[in-house]
């Protein structure tokens, strides 16, 4: 069987994967297109949710916290080691108080549910203690620790699942695709005025994929959110096993090795494809970073990223076949989880795409479903890798 799929993202790398794995012949097409949002995301890996998120989505979310170890063991066995992704915890910090102990306890009862095990140890921190764990945090802030909280680099990871897709002979090809179509099926793409034809073609392309899907009378409710993530160095500081630090509102910060430290994000809807960094989302970015960790103050700026996370107006995933439409899969809408939630929505779509049943009820996730209004979607308050603790 020959499948088509249209975007390179941490989606359509892992459909790559799951295809591949399975036989399938495959081949990848992408666009590089500005602000791909597995390259610009920041790395936090919280399935098991969700504050704020829909309820549809505890069913992928606890999918998904299955199936990431897994995927990572099978990409390990395949000698691609280098995932990115790496169990460092995380601390969820505030002022000491009863809003903690809430979470805390509530944690717990969550913990005690088999399908939680994964969350790991869940332990009060006192003030300071998190500043233990995080030297540039300030040292008045308690916490709520979770050992089973991951941080993944989302383009080692894409690059790793797309490695491990070509080691089973999975092709790719950089170029824009448009769907072809006849009579009641989509028969394959056209990329650079060169047709090719499948068996089945997946849409992966992200907040991209409304535009790929509209010419053919498709309107998929998928927006783009902008998110500026700001990159600060630290030279002299081994960050490498830093915990993630969340805060009870929307901003985070994340340690990479080598002295990285990652402040996020911004969460801009109505600006379209507008691929800046702005004064506007550096301050915030920044003040927000500083307020919880003033050690920062003297970090170098290195980067700041811009990705459009593909947001759907429920914020949860589009996935599944389209009615009236042959050949023709759709994975996207991940939004602001789509490090956590990705790899398990590829392999699902990797499921339907080979014909397959999926092992959860996909009916919250039809692309075709009735969705609220949309005027380029506005705001709604789920975090990346949103949530709970
Ligand atoms: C600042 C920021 C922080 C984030 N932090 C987190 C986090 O901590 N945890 C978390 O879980 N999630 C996070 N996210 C969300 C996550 O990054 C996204 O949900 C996820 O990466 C989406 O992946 P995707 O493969 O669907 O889309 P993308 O990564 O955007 O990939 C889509 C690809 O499709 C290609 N494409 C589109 N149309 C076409 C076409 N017609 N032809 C060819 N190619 C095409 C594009 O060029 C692009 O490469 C964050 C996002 C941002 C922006």
């Amino acid at each position: 069987m020959r499948v088509i799929v249209v975007g390179s993202g941490i989606v359509g790398a892992s459909i790559a994967y799951h295809l591949a794995a399975e036989g399938a012949e495959v081949l990848t097409v992408d666009g590089a297109d500005q602000g791909q949002a597995t390259a610009a995301g920041a790395g936090v890996v919280f399935p098991w949710l969700l504050r704020g998120t829909p309820p549809s989505m505890t069913a992928l979310g606890l999918g998904a916290a299955e199936h990431y170890p897994r995927l990572v063991e099978a990409l390990v066995a395949a000698g691609v080691d280098d995932t990115g992704y790496v169990p460092v915890g995380g601390i969820t910090v505030a002022e000491d108080g009863p809003m903690l102990d809430e979470m805390h306890d509530a944690l717990l009862r969550l913990r005690e549910q088999p399908q939680m095990v994964g969350l790991g140890e869940v332990e009060r921190l006192a003030p300071g203690e998190p500043a233990g764990a995080f030297p540039v945090l300030r040292d008045d802030l308690a916490g709520l620790y979770v050992s089973g909280v991951v941080r993944v680099d989302g383009r080692r990871m894409r690059d790793a699942l797309a490695q491990a897709a070509a080691a089973h002979g999975a092709e790719r090809r950089s170029g824009g695709a448009s769907l072809t179509v006849a009579g009641s099926g989509v028969t394959g793409v056209a990329v650079d005025g060169e047709t090719i034809g499948a068996d089945a073609v997946v849409v992966a392309g992200g907040a991209w994929s409304r535009a790929l899907c509209e010419p053919i009378g498709v309107a998929l409710p998928v927006f783009p959110q902008r998110g500026q993530i700001l990159h600060l160095d630290l030279p002299g500081h081994d960050t490498g096993s830093w915990p993630i630090i969340r805060t009870l509102y929307e901003h985070y910060l994340l340690a990479f090795p080598g002295g990285r430290v990652v402040a996020g994000a911004t969460r801009e809807s109505g600006v379209g494809f507008d691929h800046r960094v702005t004064a506007r989302g550096l301050h915030k970015v920044l003040t927000d970073a500083l307020a919880i960790a003033p050690g920062l103050d003297d970090g170098t700026v290195a980067e700041v990223r811009v990705g459009f996370r593909p947001l759907s107006p429920d914020g949860a995933p589009l996935l599944g076949g389209i009615d009236g439409l042959d050949g023709l899969v759709v994975a996207t809408g991940l939004g602001p989880i789509g490090l956590t939630l990705g790899p398990y929505l590829g392999a699902l779509a990797a499921d339907l795409a080979l014909g397959r049943d999926a092992p959860l009820d996909l009916t919250p996730y039809r692309p075709d479903r009735p969705v609220p209004h949309h005027s380029d979607r506005p705001d709604h308050t789920v975090s990346d890798a949103s949530q709970s603790s």
